[in-house]
């Protein structure tokens, strides 16, 4: 049993728990330390019928207003290995680990697969949420196994990868399971030898690189690029990508590429055309734009920033003055990457 009884805040200010730097309240908040504290702690929420929100490092959520109920954040922090064989090393996390800090971990163990995904804010539980992803590489590709508590009964269920539905920035745990399942540790597979990924442009570069690159390197490289493009939430609020690259019909692709020859594009399949949503928001003039308190990222346009005291409704009414204005110019629907609480 635990010696410390559970430390609950109430009507707890949230702007330190969301990069937007938005100030709303929860009725409660609750740091847990295991899972047996979590499987406590639902047991006595479940009989209140208390509403009940995860919450990570909070640098995709958009709070628009209060949280009337109960928001659970996990302390939950160890980095384990399983397994390690001279081709892969099998690495359970805890799901509050702040996940550049396994990032850099593994980098430093020189372990390859998580290092493009370096520097992306957030902890390790949402990782397996998102589906998280840059420069190439999304972390389905390390992900092996997802240890959850199911809210409603409080009993343990390992998700296989495959029963996890990864999709662009998306899980079973976006959908169908949504609200439903709470991360507690995520297992990886890392490789022991040399695997980089270096398509991405500016990372090109470490191709003249004598040998292969370190995960250390690519690690090195892909912060240098990160802090050069996007901004740092303690200097500037933001959820990093507000909405996601739109996939459409190859014909809708087609109608724009008759006006606009550069329009640069990624081929999903013979059907499906991903568009970089920057270059639409950017093509509608947005980029430095402001609406209130909130702004367009000067440096990136798919950035929404608080600029200036913003108020979550300053965030939201750019953010459909934008998905407006692509509509009627492109006649493409933007959808937010960002998630509404
Ligand atoms: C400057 C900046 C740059 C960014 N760059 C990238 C990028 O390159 N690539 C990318 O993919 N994302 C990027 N993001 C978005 C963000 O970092 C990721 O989505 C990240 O995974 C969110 O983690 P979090 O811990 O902050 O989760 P939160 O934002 O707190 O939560 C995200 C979702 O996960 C759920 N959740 C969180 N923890 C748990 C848990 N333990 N169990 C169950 N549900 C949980 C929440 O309910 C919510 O639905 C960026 C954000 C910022 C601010």
């Amino acid at each position: 049993m635990r010696d410390m009884p559970i430390a609950i805040s109430h009507n707890y200010s949230l702007r330190e728990h969301n990069t937007f730097g938005l100030e709303a309240k929860a009725r409660q908040f609750i740091d847990y330390n295991s899972v047996e504290e979590l499987v406590e702690i639902l047991s006595i929420l479940r009989d209140s019928g208390e509403p009940i929100l995860h919450i990570g490092g909070g640098s995709n959520l958009l709070f628009t207003r209060d949280f009337e109920g109960t928001i659970l954040h996990s302390c939950i922090k160890f980095i384990e290995e399983v397994s390690h064989d001279d081709q892969e090393v099998v690495v359970r996390v805890g799901s509050g680990v702040k996940w550049d800090e396994f990032c850099a971990e593994m980098a430093r163990r020189n372990y390859y697969g998580s290092e493009n995904l370096s520097y992306i804010p957030g902890e390790v539980g949402a990782s397996a949420i998102q589906n998280i992803g840059a420069y190439g590489v999304e972390v389905e590709s390390i992900i092996q196994q997802v240890e959850t508590i199911e809210v409603l009964s409080g009993e343990p269920r390992v998700f296989d990868k495959s029963e996890c539905e990864y999709g662009y920035r998306d899980s079973i745990f976006k959908n169908r399971l949504q609200g439903k399942y709470i991360v507690t540790a995520v297992v990886y597979r890392l490789s022991t030898v040399p695997v980089v990924h270096l398509d991405y442009g500016p990372l090109q570069q470490l191709r003249s690189h004598e040998g292969v690159p370190t995960a250390q390197e690519v690690r090195d490289a892909v912060i240098a690029i990160r802090q050069s493009k996007l901004p740092e939430p303690d200097e500037l609020g933001s959820a990093g990508s507000f909405f996601k690259n739109p996939v459409v019909p190859v014909e809708v692709f087609r109608q724009i590429a008759a006006s606009y020859t550069d329009v640069p594009h990624y081929v999903i399949s013979e059907d499906e055309i991903k568009i970089p949503a920057a270059w639409l928001i950017d093509q509608c003039g947005w980029k430095g734009k402001r609406h209130g308190g909130a702004a367009v990222y000067e440096k990136q346009p798919l950035i929404l920033v608080n600029k200036d005291h913003a108020t979550p409704a300053d965030i939201m009414e750019l953010a459909t003055l934008i998905e407006q204005s692509v509509l009627e110019k492109f006649n493409i629907q933007l959808s937010p990457e960002v998630n509404y609480i």
